[in-house]
């Protein structure tokens, strides 16, 4: 079967992969087995950024697989998407890990590896993809994405103006929803399907306003 030819965007993202897998530039480069660049539709005007890597993404190379991976398959399912409707990736492309008891375990990026991955990495898929609508999944995308000490609490669902898309939207990450028992696991899962189905809805939105250039 004759291969899919890639469109522009994606192949730009597929080079920018390729440049990013040897990265050295911060301390993550030490202990990560695989550079975690993202995954998804470079075309789609919906870009999904999570924290970082996890012990199977740094495994595999793909961002959000394992059981967090499964419960925001889930959830986009339950919101009328696919994996493939949505770009995926993260704020920092290594695992962060730290050792306890030990055992090596996630943790999260530090400012200083944000501030190096995210000029380096983030900021050119987004200067690619150029999506109209960003979902921040956690504290730690929100703060790059949305603003400084973002209040998950408080200002998880509302949209803001980002200068890496028209309009941006924290919601849950889907590690921190594994975290939750019984009522409030039922609760913060369903807040994230509805915070999907508001950013899907925003895009096509989106769709028919004049196109603006922010970043
Ligand atoms: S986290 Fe980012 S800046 Fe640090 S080594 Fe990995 S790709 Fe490079």
């Amino acid at each position: 079967m004759a291969e899919e030819a890639l469109s522009e965007k994606a192949r730009r993202i597929q080079e920018l992969a390729v440049q990013a897998a040897p990265c050295p530039a911060c301390d993550l480069a030490q202990s990560r087995t695989k550079v975690v660049f993202g995954d998804g539709n470079a075309d789609s005007p919906l870009m999904l950024i999570g924290e970082g890597p996890g012990a199977n993404e740094d495994a595999t190379g793909l961002p959000f697989v394992g059981r967090a991976g499964k419960l925001l398959d889930e959830c986009l399912r339950e919101a009328g998407m696919l994996r493939k409707h949505v770009y995926i990736t993260n704020v920092v492309k290594c695992r962060p890990t730290l050792e306890e008891m030990g055992k090596i375990k996630n943790r999260p990026p530090r400012a200083d590896e944000i501030g190096v991955c995210v000029p380096l990495w983030l900021e050119k898929q987004i200067a690619v993809i150029q999506p109209s609508v960003i979902l921040c999944l956690g504290a730690p995308a929100a703060n790059t994405i949305i603003h400084r000490n973002f209040k998950m609490t408080q200002e998880r669902g509302q949209w803001f103006e980002s200068k890496y898309a028209r309009y941006a939207m924290a919601a849950l990450h889907p590690a921190y929803i594994l975290r939750q028992e019984g009522d409030a696991y039922a609760q913060s899962r369903q807040l994230l399907i509805d915070d999907l189905i508001a950013a899907r809805d925003k895009a096509k939105q989106a769709k028919s306003e004049p196109k603006m250039t922010l970043f």
